[in-house]
């Protein structure tokens, strides 16, 4: 008999369940915070070529403890509702963990974007948002969606022309999606925003000695070698960042066409612009190319931290033991399954579960959707202010001491803060203090054995405050 994977939505369940034993909570609470709130399953028609074909997609709103419910529209052939279903679950543990006051929610196309030329993919973006202003599913008070697998600005730009021209009475409609454009109500830093959170959880992680040690790794970030599959927006931001920011070494990546490996280490921007120009990561020089067909092969890398970066269900029980990373990143939605989380919790590797790692994304999303309910950017109004504070302040330091600070330091201290600057450092403050938050109830609950165990205890406990606010439950 072959051995069927665990589904993407039971693996959610199943961490669900092995966490909701930790809390104390009531089984009627639980079972609210568990299930998905509502389901949207369409078909609509798009003049594709000289025909028609009939779309399938949904939008799935998970929890409605908190509103709007927010999450990404994901374009992929792998698209079904029990994957919307495991994506919107997620997002809703997501925001409770770092803090974003949101309900989650997905949204999924089942098309291959890649297939559609930009007229086509238009045509169905506008169409599929139609189908949820109809159904009173998008809106800045309702549920917004953003960016995921398949989809960027472009369409979410599309999504809020759609939006505008039913709702054009609205004021604030540039909030019913994020992931914007930034000349169409974007926010600087969105883009990367998933890719950087992913560093600093990973630095984060990284930075305790004891928790390093038992992984028989040196502590910091410098010098540690890493694995990245896929590189899409995540996959690709993560690299950077990683290497740029965190010292850290890339020495595989992998991607639809293949897979590379240089022990001695990719210059992950020049990889970038050698797939540009030659269609493929295969043959960089230096490295060792595994074709398609092998691509997989790329979990099994030697390597202190592998980020998988792409879709879910990518460590299975079938390959977990042949996994050499000491670290599992979960950039991805769901890339671990249930059981090979287990294997490798067992093993004594660390996990840095998706729920808090890859939420850098909706962070910097809510901060979107701040900027949109405000109208106005973020640092317009301090940053000329603050500047000249500061340089009073150097000024009544050279004053003080009778010397002169160097122009460089000068121009460096009396700079304040742009928009981008002020994402980072609320992305950064967002990451460091889930990561601490998620460790602590780690440490102090002797039960719980890995990252996501404790993050699964900390959304729910999170969740059901609200619920409980409320009343409804004992
Ligand atoms: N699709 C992203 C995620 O899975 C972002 C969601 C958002 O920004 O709302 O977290």
């Amino acid at each position: 008999m072959t051995k069927t994977t665990t589904s993407f939505y039971q693996s959610v369940q199943n961490y669900f369940d092995e966490a909701a034993i930790h809390t104390g909570l009531p089984e009627g609470l639980l079972g609210q915070i568990k299930i998905c709130n509502a389901v949207y399953q369409m078909r609509f028609p798009v003049k594709i070529g000289n025909g028609v074909q009939v779309i399938e997609a949904y939008r799935v709103q998970h929890s409605h403890h908190r509103t709007p419910t927010k999450g990404g529209i994901r374009y992929s052939n792998h698209v079904n509702q029990e994957e919307v279903m495991a994506l919107a679950t997620l997002m809703t543990y997501k925001c409770a963990i770092v803090d974003v006051p949101f309900g989650g929610a997905k949204g999924g196309v089942k098309i291959n974007p890649w297939e559609f030329t930009p007229g086509q993919l238009e045509r169905i973006t506008r169409r599929y948002t139609t189908e949820l202003i109809r159904r009173n599913f998008i809106g800045p008070s309702i549920d917004v969606p953003a960016p995921d697998y398949g989809t960027g600005s472009r369409e979410m730009a599309w999504i809020y022309d759609t939006y505008r021209t039913f709702h054009g009475d609205d004021i604030d409609a540039a909030g019913c999606v994020t992931g914007k454009p930034v000349s169409q109500n974007g926010i600087r830093g969105r883009e990367e925003a998933t890719g950087r959170g992913v560093f600093y959880g990973i630095r984060e992680a990284c930075s305790y000695k004891d928790d390093m040690k038992a992984l028989g790794l040196k502590v910091g970030t410098e010098g540690k070698t890493m694995v990245v599959q896929g590189l899409g927006n995540v996959g690709a931001h993560t690299a950077k960042i990683s290497q740029d920011e965190g010292g850290i070494v890339i020495v595989g990546i992998s991607e639809v066409e293949g897979a590379i490996y240089k022990k001695s280490g990719i210059d992950i921007h020049d990889l970038i612009k050698f797939r540009k120009e030659t269609g493929s990561i295969l043959n960089y020089p230096g490295a060792e190319s595994y074709d398609k067909k092998d691509r997989k092969s790329v979990m099994e890398f030697e390597c202190d931290i592998l980020v998988p970066a792409a879709l879910e269900n990518q460590i299975t029980a079938e390959n977990v033991k042949k996994v050499k990373a000491k670290i599992i990143a979960e950039a991805a939605n769901g890339p671990v399954t249930s059981e090979a989380a287990t294997v490798l919790q067992k093993g004594g590797r660390m996990v840095i579960p998706d729920v808090f790692l890859n939420a850098g994304g909706v962070t910097v999303s809510y901060f979107e959707w701040l900027k949109n309910l405000s109208h106005m950017r973020f640092g317009r109004m301090e940053k000329r202010f603050n500047q000249k504070q500061y340089d009073q302040v150097v000024g009544v330091v050279e004053k003080l001491t009778g010397k002169k600070v160097d122009k460089r330091d000068r121009q460096l201290i009396v700079r304040g803060a742009d928009e981008v600057d002020l994402v980072r450092s609320g992305l950064e403050e967002t990451m460091i203090n889930s990561y601490n938050e998620i460790r602590e109830v780690m440490k102090r609950k002797k039960k719980i054995k890995s990252l996501r165990n404790a993050a699964f205890v900390v959304a729910i406990n999170k969740i059901s405050s609200d619920y409980m606010a409320l009343g409804i439950f004992p």
